[in-house]
């Protein structure tokens, strides 16, 4: 931030995005396509250009064998296999030898000629219709983006490449940047984009790594050399904090440590209010991996595993039946006695994948557009796969199958009809699974939630997604740093939603759970419980704190909680009365 002798304190002010508090060197991580220069080689300089382009593929692939290598390890051969293909780019002749010649011919720089050639291929097989060559565009385009990095000097393109810990400062962080992260290598994450329901983010949260989003230009006022401090509580970052600021957040560190260990210590406490009522916690996961978590905080069971995680992992493959089936299985019989909500592919918005969508025109609005069952309700083949390996999954323990992005009853009906068809595919083939899987709908659209009690004549249950439902409810971007003051659950909008769903659930008798982040949200939770809400599902780190406050909780405070947030009409005061509630019960 400040090339001077002794660095100045700045105080940068986000959104708190997952909460903890770290600090470290920047690891300062820019992924626009760089600028490509062209200019011309003196002929005694030639030589030394080739020697040039030969080093950054030598330097290429000696970053992908690693990276290959820390994937192997951490999510198994199948995932690292990704890489091999890569490596095959590297050795493609077409690739490398044209480049060379161009070189040679034009007398212009590598980066240049290797650009072009590399387009060049790029556009060729992006006409073809087929999977195989959609699958070479994406590993060309990302061996060739690793090339240019190298050969500009630039620093590394993924978040897998970072080798030690720091915070990473970026414009915006993906899903699949999350995914193929080494949390041991992470402090924190800040972003100059972003909200607190970000998926990027939510995976941070479940990676129990401190976030800071929506900071609009820290990526370009942080150097590489700064050290941070990251306060996601709060939302704040100090770039270079003074000795003073330090120290302050020793005491608050000791404060926030002395709060958890009180509230861990209720953690085998039975999940009953003050009077009695239970409350269910289970946890939101992305695989396999985060059952530990789930079984150290006592989550009953996972009420939303975001299955494409499984996806996301490697984006130049959508993994077939039996890498699915392995996935699900994992945690099924991981998490048995107690039930698993598989959530089917939940692709677009800000989840991007490769080779899912390497055919899909860009969208001007992706959280509007071509996502969730709309994307399987279209692609057949890839819910078909899908369905098989939920259904399978499902003779190995307890599990239910939940659709999102429900907008209407012929869309929950169509993607129920396509399950049955797949059921009677397993039967044919005498493949064993759960002939009583029940099945539910994600309510996260508002035309869903004014229309859940026709929904829920065909559904099974029904989860709340709060943070979708905020998002369209008032029409503001979960993603977008500029408005991401405007997102507000508070509005009683929502909360007229959310309790209009709850009634009409309670009316069909169908159970109903809340799995977007207001359902861990210490503000919130108490609300939800005394709405009606059978479960919540959260993040497991966030169940200790959840369990601790439901268990101060009466009926009788909570009945008067409800009549006074519904009675009052401006979301800051319906804030402030939550968070009062919450606040009493946690000291
Ligand atoms: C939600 O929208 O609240 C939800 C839980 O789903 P996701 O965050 O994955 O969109
Ligand atoms: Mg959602």
């Amino acid at each position: 931030m400040t090339d001077s002798e002794t660095k100045q304190e700045v105080k940068l002010q986000g959104v708190a995005a997952a909460p903890g508090v770290a600090r470290g060197g920047a690891f300062v991580f820019l992924r626009n396509t760089p600028e490509i220069p062209r200019y011309i080689i003196p002929p005694e300089r030639l030589n030394h250009e080739i020697q040039r382009f030969e080093n950054a593929l030598v330097n290429t692939r000696a970053q992908i064998s690693q990276l290959r290598e820390t994937v192997a390890n951490r999510l198994g051969e199948a995932q690292a296999g990704i890489f091999d293909a890569h490596l095959l780019v590297l050795d493609d002749p077409a690739l490398i030898d044209e480049t060379l010649s161009s070189i040679n011919g034009s007398m212009l720089n590598a980066e240049h000629c290797f650009h072009t050639v590399a387009e060049k291929y790029i556009a060729f097989f992006s006409k073809i219709e087929d999977e195989y060559f959609k699958e070479r565009v994406v590993d060309i385009r990302d061996v060739s983006q690793r090339i240019l990095h190298n050969l500009l000097g630039l620093s590394p393109r993924t978040l897998a490449d970072l080798t030690n810990r720091r915070v990473i400062v970026a414009e915006d962080v993906t899903p699949s940047d999350t995914a193929s992260l080494e949390t041991g290598h992470v402090f924190a994450i800040i972003t100059d984009a972003g909200n607190r329901t970000s998926h990027a983010v939510i995976m941070a949260r479940s990676l129990r790594i401190p976030a800071v989003v929506a900071l609009i230009d820290a990526s370009k006022k942080i150097a590489p050399d700064d050290f941070l401090l990251v306060d996601g509580y709060a939302g704040i970052v100090y770039v270079n904090p003074s000795p003073e600021t330090l120290s302050r957040y020793e005491e608050l560190e000791r404060e926030h440590d002395e709060f958890n260990r009180k509230v861990l210590r209720e953690t085998d406490l039975p999940d009953l209010a003050a009077d009695r009522r239970a409350f269910s916690l289970s946890a939101n996961v992305c695989g396999a991996e985060d059952i530990d978590a789930l079984k150290k905080y006592r989550a009953n069971g996972v009420g939303l595993f975001r299955t494409e995680a499984v996806f996301i992992k490697n984006q130049s493959r959508i993994p077939d039946e039996e890498t699915q089936l392995a996935a699900y299985r994992a945690l099924v019989e991981g998490v048995a006695p107690a039930t698993v909500v598989i959530r089917t592919l939940d692709i677009g918005g800000d989840k991007a994948h490769g080779a899912l969508q390497a055919s899909e025109h860009r969208e001007e609005n992706p959280f509007m557009g071509f996502r969730a069952i709309r994307f399987c309700l279209e692609n057949k083949s890839v819910f078909r796969t899908q369905l098989r390996a939920v259904l399978r999954a499902s003779a190995f323990g307890k599990t239910k199958i939940m659709f999102p992005m429900i907008s209407s009853l012929d869309e929950l009906l169509q993607a129920k009809a396509f399950l049955r068809q797949i059921e009677d595919e397993l039967r044919a083939e005498n493949i064993p699974f759960d002939e009583k899987i029940p099945v539910g709908a994600m309510i996260e659209i508002p035309a869903a939630a004014i229309c859940a009690e026709s929904l829920a004549e065909h559904a099974d249950f029904f989860s709340i997604g709060t943070n979708d439902l905020v998002q369209y409810t008032l029409a503001v971007d979960r993603g977008n740093e500029r408005i991401a003051h405007l997102y507000e659950p508070c509005n009683p909008a929502v909360l007229l939603l959310i309790r209009h769903i709850i009634v009409s659930a309670k009316k069909k008798n169908v159970p109903v759970s809340v799995c977007g982040e207001l359902a861990g949200d210490p503000a919130f939770a108490s609300l939800l419980f005394a709405l009606g809400a059978d479960s919540l599902s959260m993040t497991s780190g966030a169940i200790p704190e959840i369990r601790y406050l439901l268990r101060r909780t009466t009926s009788a405070e909570l009945e008067q909680l409800v009549t006074q947030v519904y009675a009052e009409t401006n979301p800051q005061k319906i804030s402030a009365i939550l968070k009062d509630f919450a606040v009493e019960r946690l000291k």
